[in-house]
């Protein structure tokens, strides 16, 4: 980012950028979960799951995206490995390791939980401070807030199902 764009940012730059690579790392993670989780799960209502899954896999790689971007104008360095991913996250990553739908759905609404709190939080930390972030965190935040009414929602259908 140009010099004058870092110094309207009045906050620590470094703390920032602390919140956001952590935030890349869950974003990463949630992909992959997503993604997974879309080839794997297995049960009733399967074809509207997997619909959702993917879909909100592509949102969750804007995500990372979007957060790298502000990561790179800040003058950041976004997470070079892999390996870093599970060290930084704040959400973690629940593996599919049951396809059952019903567990899927309840894993991803638990990650998708998470990160409304992580958005949260760094809507609150930036306050007004770093208009670029706090918009960005926002988008995002919203994205979140959707994907786990959509889980909660088919779980709720499902419910009706396996009764
Ligand atoms: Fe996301
Ligand atoms: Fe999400
Ligand atoms: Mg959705």
């Amino acid at each position: 980012m140009g010099t004058m764009g870092r110094e309207i940012v009045g906050v620590d730059v470094k703390k920032i950028l602390e919140l956001l690579n952590k935030a890349f790392a869950d974003e990463w993670l949630a992909y992959y979960q997503y993604w997974l989780g879309s080839k794997v799960v297995a049960g009733p209502m399967k074809d509207a799951v997997i619909a959702e899954l993917m879909q909100h896999a592509a949102d969750e790689l804007r995500h990372a995206t979007m957060v790298t971007t502000r990561i790179i104008q800040l003058g950041g360095t976004p997470l070079i490995s892999p390996n870093e991913w599970i060290k930084y996250s704040n959400c973690g990553y629940d593996g599919p390791s049951d396809p059952f739908v019903k567990k899927i759905l309840q894993q991803n609404i638990k990650g998708e939980q998470c990160a409304i709190n992580v958005y949260n939080n760094i809507i609150q930390q930036v306050g007004m401070k770093d208009h670029v972030t706090y918009n960005i965190a926002v988008q995002i935040l919203q994205d979140e807030v959707e994907h786990e009414e959509d889980l909660q929602s088919l779980l709720e259908d499902l419910s009706v199902i396996l009764k």
